[in-house]
């Protein structure tokens, strides 16, 4: 207990964006997968302040579904990425269409 008490607040870690060290407690936890409250079995990656600000903080929980939606074991890039543009199309349209209807 003692050694962690010590240790509080001194460890630093190192931003993701700009790879600059800062203190753990100055530090903003980031998790890729976009959901912050779900702690477990997750490594947080981090972010100094500064580059926290510029992150963008919309949701991506459609995304994630999606994208396991359309994953399949030795998928290869090409066949994953037209399965992902379809995917897109089906659930919001294509951009095409909606540049058209502007
Ligand atoms: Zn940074």
């Amino acid at each position: 207990m003692w050694r962690s008490r010590t240790n509080r607040g001194r460890k630093t870690v190192v931003c993701i964006a700009c790879g600059t060290s800062v203190l753990r407690g100055e530090a903003r936890e980031y998790d890729k997968e976009g959901d912050r409250w779900n702690r477990q079995g997750k490594q947080f990656e981090h972010l100094c302040k500064e580059c926290y600000r510029g992150l963008c903080h919309q949701p991506r929980t459609e995304l994630e579904s999606l994208l396991v939606d359309i994953e399949a074991d030795g998928l290869h890039r090409t066949e994953f990425l037209k399965r992902y543009v379809e995917a897109v199309e089906e659930r919001y349209g294509s951009a095409e269409e909606t540049e058209r209807e502007r």
